[in-house]
């Protein structure tokens, strides 16, 4: 736990808000200060509430001047824990809110760092362009947090990580100065890039407060399927059609097992077995195309020909945008219908694409040798070789045993992904949660050079300091 506030920072910090810009209020607090799986409960002495980027650059000056640390938090939605204050400041960007601009020439949209995904998603749509990230936590996750977490998701294949849409962001910095960095251009190369240093960096290095997002054109046709497979190594060989069938427009192609889909008919409602039959594997696979008709005609090819080889046993095309819904709605409940099925290790880890099937294989017959008769859940982005590796106890268990074993079972997960030359942490980060066991696989140089870069910017480590290195 962090050390108390002094009652006079506080005092300071309060005068700089305004009175509509702080709470105490323990029921306000409550909720920002649990984690959505409850996996983390907080403790803060202020809610920071600013409304303007002046206002966080206050905030974040008096912090700096006092050497008070300050945890920033969007939507609440990260899973790595790095977004709950232990005992700091909690700087909340709730009323950071507004859209600044649209352009449809430049293609862009600034945003403030509290908007959600899904008003980015909504003010995109008003002119006719989309913002080409997706999250199934989207109508709450924010600007802030997405650029701060480096999110991916499921349209990664096609367009990227966060990394690769943001065209320029303003920020305040540790020592409370505020960097305008909100440009417009789609290169720039004027030598090392501030803004690739606060993306991914989990609040360490300064308060996003706006970014320019890089907007795509609105599809005229898509096509959603589900497809049942045989095995993992077959998903890897229809991917690569699927590249070559759309020339590289795969929108979407995703991997669930079959116990997921279990989970999901089981404890979501409303949920229906995609195909007639059971499979063992089964992929979601989504087309876009400029073109009116083409993502259906390029589909139906592709599944053609993928029957026509053996490695699509049996699929159903979306025939309405409900219909597509519904199947999507199979995937994105795949880590909500783990819920009721007792403790589960989660692992959000990537291996280079042509080693998923390894690592699946590998992974799957040592955690069977650890804990007999363990639920291996795995679903995930197979075209980015990013798998969501989740390891329940067995069936009629118990939470406690299961739970006690996590970072010995986790740690057999982590050191087969970094045999293959993998990530640990994909798109979640690393947070409080990660951070320790992430440096076990970093080199002492690469771990040297990071902190050099984080004392420069934060001499006092004040900005979240329990996340990253
Ligand atoms: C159901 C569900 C599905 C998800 N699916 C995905 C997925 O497919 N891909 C994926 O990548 N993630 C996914 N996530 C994780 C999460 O939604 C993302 O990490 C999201 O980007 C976090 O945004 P947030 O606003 O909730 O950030 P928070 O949770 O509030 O914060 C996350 C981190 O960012 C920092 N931060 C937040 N705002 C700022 C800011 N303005 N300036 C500086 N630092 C800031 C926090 O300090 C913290 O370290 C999912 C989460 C849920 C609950």
């Amino acid at each position: 736990m962090t050390a108390p506030v002094p009652a006079d920072v506080i005092s300071r910090l309060k005068a700089v808000l305004g009175p509509e810009g702080w709470s105490q209020d323990p029921a306000r607090l409550a909720p920002k200060l649990l984690e959505w799986r409850d996996r983390w409960a907080g403790e803060t002495p202020l809610l920071a509430l600013p409304k303007t980027t002046a206002e966080v650059a206050a905030v974040v000056g008096v912090c700096f001047e006092s050497g008070t640390p300050i945890t920033t938090q969007g939507g609440n939605t990260g899973l790595v824990g790095g977004q709950i204050p232990m005992g700091e400041v909690l700087l909340s960007t709730d009323r950071l809110r507004a859209i600044r601009e649209t352009d449809a020439v430049d293609d862009l949209l600034v945003a403030e760092a509290g908007v959600t995904l899904a008003a980015v998603h909504e003010a995109a749509a008003a002119v006719r362009r989309r913002f080409p990230l997706g999250l199934a936590s989207e109508g709450t996750a924010t600007v802030g947090g997405v650029v701060s977490t480096n999110a991916g998701g499921t349209q990664v294949l096609r367009y990227g990580m966060a990394r690769n849409l943001v065209l320029g962001l303003e920020a305040v910095l540790p020592n409370g100065e505020v960097w305008n960095g909100l440009k417009r251009l789609r290169k720039d190369n004027t030598g090392y890039d501030l803004k690739q240093l606060l993306i991914g960096a989990e609040g360490t290095l300064g308060v996003v407060t706006a970014a320019a997002l890089k907007l795509s054109p609105v599809m005229a046709s898509r096509a959603v399927a589900m497809i049942g497979i045989e095995s993992p190594a077959a998903a890897l060989r229809l991917l690569a059609r699927a590249k070559d069938a759309t020339g590289g427009a795969v929108e979407a192609f995703e991997l669930m097992g079959r116990l997921g889909v279990e989970f999901a008919l089981k404890n979501i409602a409303g949920t229906r077995d995609p195909l007639a039959e059971i499979h063992p594997w089964y992929v979601l696979a989504e087309f876009s195309s400029g073109e009116p008709g083409s993502a259906e005609a390029a589909m139906e090819r592709f599944l053609a020909e993928g029957l026509e080889a053996g490695l699509v046993r049996d699929a159903a095309v979306a025939q309405t945008d409900g219909q597509a819904k519904a199947l999507w709605a199979i995937r994105e409940n795949q880590s909500p219908a783990q819920k009721p099925e007792g403790a589960t290790w989660k692992h959000d880890v990537s291996v280079p694409v042509s080693r998923v099937a390894d690592f699946l294989t590998e992974a799957t017959a040592a955690m069977q040798a650890f804990v007999p008769g363990a639920r291996i859940a795995a679903f995930g982005h197979i075209g980015d070789g990013n798998i969501h590796y989740d390891v329940l106890r067995p069936d009629g268990g118990d939470d406690a045993p299961h739970a006690a074993r996590r970072d010995a079972g986790s740690r057999i997960v982590h050191d087969i992904v970094a045999s293959m030359g993998g990530s640990i942490s994909a798109e979640h980060g690393l947070g409080s949660m990660k951070a320790e066991e992430a440096r076990r696989y970093k080199s002492p140089v690469e771990i040297e050079a990071l902190s050099a870069i984080r004392r420069a910017l934060d001499p006092k480590r004040i900005m979240n300091p329990r996340v990253l290195f």
